[in-house]
């Protein structure tokens, strides 16, 4: 059974498939050449007998008269003069005479001047002398023809010998009547030339074929030994082990660039593994401190407090750190809604100068607390269609971020300008920036920009307050961008539509930046 889908998998194999393709081609492509070249030999060999018997005809026609032979009966004969002494005349004229008819217009041969005999060879009885019948129409229709017409036909000697036959008509010198002439020549050596040839290819192009397609079968083995080996490798790649690497084989093709591919797969798959896991830790983190923290107060509620101050004391903690998990709660909701694109935007037309401002005078107490001067640059109206909910809360995680990381005596600055195309928001701090190699990330959802030291800073949130932030300014159509210089100072810049905004479901899994 196993040996079966061994088998099988063998023809479904790339490597099988490929060696048929390359095969089915060779065959093709060869056959192909064979039967072309073939067909060329052939005509070829054709035009070769045909010029040999054109030059026969030639030397006939200057050796042969056709005239009354006196001492014959004063009858028309073929009679040839030649020298008979001279041993290439004498070739030629033999050579010529081998298979040889002469006949008159109605198809019956003509005495030959020397023998008295009809002017047939002896080879040419044995291929079979033409009918009269047929003599005669051959010579109505040369003798019709404005030009020297010329018959060829193939035949073959009782032995089976092949005979290319040239005949046409020759005009008698003396009353210019019109001859019946056909000279022949044997072509068995073309034909066998010809077999010879279809024989080699007959028994060459299988031989090719079946090493050719070794020659496939290997080389497409070879290609794919690549292949499997990433597959290996790729196989040995789960969870636990994202940092390994199929390692490339410099090679710069495009199996090359596969693996390139896929590793950069496998570190965006690392990357992502690495933000949840961090997540989780952060998450059980943030989430066991105020746990632990409200066990605490209610133990001390339980065992320690004795006066209803104490008491009351030790409940506002534990509501204080209560707060703080339904915060850290709130924002995982939140962020589960946003993965299954469960946000849905609520647009008026409201005046954001008017949201900015009370925002802005939200945040003096927690401004003053810090030691920074917050102030708001704003114009005297600036109406826009936009989600109240979702834009406070933009404002608010900047504001509040501005706050959080800028240091005692600093100042942040919320501004807010019209322009024909857009509204801008700016919020700026002199804070302690962000270092650039940071920058492109911080809108990634957890991420935060690791504190001084190795320990989390306590001021750090869950990394979510910017993803919020790029998801609420995609959803209202807007642009963000952030300018930031280490120790010196961040700028955020937001553009909103000026006029209309878009669609009011957001599939929040969509966004590149996270929201
Ligand atoms: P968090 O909840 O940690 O503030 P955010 O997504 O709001 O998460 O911000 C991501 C990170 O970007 C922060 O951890 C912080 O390091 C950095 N960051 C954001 N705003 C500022 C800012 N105004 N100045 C300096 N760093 C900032």
């Amino acid at each position: 059974m196993s040996r079966q889908r061994d088998f099988r998998r063998v023809f479904r194999g790339l490597r099988f498939r490929l060696t048929i393709s390359y095969a089915v081609l060779f065959t093709v492509l060869l056959t192909g050449v064979a039967l072309t070249f073939r067909a060329r030999l052939a005509s070829g060999l054709d035009n070769q007998i045909q010029e040999e018997l054109n030059g026969d005809w030639a030397a006939m026609k200057g050796y042969m008269r056709i005239e009354p032979v006196l001492d014959f009966g004063n009858r028309i004969c073929s009679a040839w003069y030649y020298d008979g002494d001279d041993p290439d005349e004498t070739t030629i004229v033999l050579d010529t005479r081998k298979i040889y008819l002469v006949a008159d217009q109605f198809g019956n041969p003509i005495p030959d001047s020397v023998t008295h005999e009809p002017s047939v060879s002896t080879a040419y009885d044995d291929i079979g002398v033409d009918k009269p019948a047929d003599i005669r129409k051959k010579v109505l229709e040369a003798v019709a023809s404005p030009k020297p017409k010329i018959f060829w036909e193939d035949r073959k000697t009782s032995t089976g010998e092949p005979v290319k036959i040239r005949s046409g008509i020759v005009f008698s010198e003396g009353h210019g009547a019109p001859y019946y002439v056909a000279i022949g020549a044997s072509y068995a050596d073309n034909v066998k030339t010809l077999h010879a040839y279809t024989w080699i290819f007959a028994g060459v192009i299988p031989g090719a074929l079946l090493l050719g397609s070794l020659l496939g079968y290997y080389m497409a083995g070879r290609a794919l030994t690549p292949v499997l080996a990433v597959a290996q490798a790729a196989q040995r790649i789960s969870g636990s082990n994202l940092s390994m690497r199929i390692p490339t084989r410099d090679a710069g093709d495009e199996l090359d660039y596969l693996i390139l591919t896929f590793n950069r797969m496998i570190e965006r798959l690392e990357a992502s593994f690495q933000q949840m896991r961090q997540f989780s830790a952060d998450v059980s983190h943030e989430l066991r401190t105020p746990i632990t923290a409200i066990r605490g107060q209610l133990e001390v509620a339980l065992f320690t407090a004795q006066t209803t101050d104490q008491y009351r004391e030790a409940m506002f903690n534990a509501l204080t750190d209560i707060d703080r998990l339904s915060q850290i709660v709130r924002a995982l909701l939140l962020l589960s809604q946003a993965e299954t694109g469960q946000i849905v935007l609520q647009k008026s037309r409201l005046n954001l100068c008017e949201v900015v401002d009370d925002l802005v005078d939200q945040f003096q107490i927690p401004a003053e607390a810090a030691g920074v001067r917050l102030t708001a640059q704003l114009p005297p109206e600036c109406s826009a269609e936009v989600d109240r909910v979702q834009i406070e809360r933009m404002i608010t995680n900047l504001l509040s971020n501005a706050l959080k990381f800028t240091p005692e005596g600093g100042a942040v600055t919320m501004s807010l300008q019209v322009e024909p195309q857009f509204i801008e928001l700016v919020v700026e701090d002199n804070g302690r920036g962000i270092p650039t190699e940071h920058l492109p990330h911080i809108f990634d959802r957890f991420y935060r920009v690791p504190g001084q030291g190795t320990a989390p800073s306590p001021e750090q949130g869950l990394g979510l307050g910017l993803s919020f932030v790029a998801w609420i300014v995609k959803a209202h159509n807007g642009k963000i961008e952030v300018e930031s210089t280490p120790g010196k100072g961040t700028r955020f810049i937001i553009r909103l539509p000026n006029e209309g905004v878009g669609s009011d479901t957001m599939e929040l899994a969509r966004q590149p930046a996270g929201y």
